[in-house]
């Protein structure tokens, strides 16, 4: 069974339509990159998934129930952002923690979780550190931190390179791979860098003007586009 499914899935702001008619089948553990101009809908469609914004049309389907009227807060899936959003007077264990008090987890599990997400991330030595003491890759790892120490069963990302340098990204791209072959865990990772795309995914979301365009893999999009947008989007050097 597939883990996540849109189904003619549709999304409009009162008169505006975003999209219409999305259908996609995404495999338990896969890793998907979205790609398209900005504007075509993109972050809308995470934040549906998500459950921070309502299904319009159609139907979000997790492990194969309707979740269209689940809350955020029960459909077990994390969002890591580009913009962090760190508290900032709390230090980076709290940071990554805090997220699990409030969900009443006790304190034992609580450092244990974060140790394992450090650890796994490289922060073990930055937890007792503030943002504003940490780099902007420091600060990435530690929004991917809190996304970690959920346990969810998909992440979701929406251009979380976007604010760091070149060498940086380059970095991160390989760590988040790393980090997913890990945990094995669906990912779906928005990007407008055709480079991540090509790098990161198992297979890549073509979606312009409310549409998806063509879904395969990296390699199959390249040789074979299905039309001009495709084959421009995807063949343009950086
Ligand atoms: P992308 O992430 O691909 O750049 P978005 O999903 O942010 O695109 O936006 C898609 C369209 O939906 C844009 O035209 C945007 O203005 C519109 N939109 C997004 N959120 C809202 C909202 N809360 N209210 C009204 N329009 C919105
Ligand atoms: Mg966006």
């Amino acid at each position: 069974m597939s883990h996540i499914v849109l189904d003619h899935l549709g999304k409009s702001f009162g008169a505006s339509h975003v999209f219409d008619d999305l259908n996609l089948d995404i495999e338990e553990g896969e890793f998907i990159v979205l790609v398209g101009p900005s504007g075509c809908g993109k972050s809308t469609l995470l934040r549906l998934i998500a459950g921070l914004e309502d299904v319009s049309r159609g139907n979000l389907l997790i492990d194969g129930a309707c979740v269209n009227s689940t809350p955020a807060k029960k459909r077990d899936i994390a969002m890591v952002f580009q913009s962090y959003a760190l508290y900032p007077h709390m230090n980076v264990a709290d940071n990554m923690s805090f997220a699990l008090r409030l969900a009443g987890v006790s304190k034992a599990d609580r450092s244990q979780r974060v140790d394992a997400a450090a650890d796994i991330l490289g922060l073990s030595h930055l937890l007792k550190r503030l943002p504003r003491e940490l780099s902007g890759g420091q600060r990435q790892r530690v929004a991917m931190g809190r996304a970690i120490v959920r346990d969810p069963k998909a992440f979701l990302f929406d251009e979380p390179l976007s604010n760091l340098d070149a060498k940086l990204r380059h970095k991160m791209r390989g760590e988040i791979r790393k980090i997913h072959q890990r945990l094995e865990r669906t990912t779906i990772y928005v990007t407008h860098d055709q480079t991540e795309a090509m790098t990161m995914a198992d297979r890549i979301v073509v979606m312009n003007a409310g549409q998806i365009e063509q879904v395969g893999e990296p390699r199959e999009l390249y040789r074979d586009p299905d039309n001009l947008f495709v084959a421009s989007f995807i063949g343009t050097p950086e």
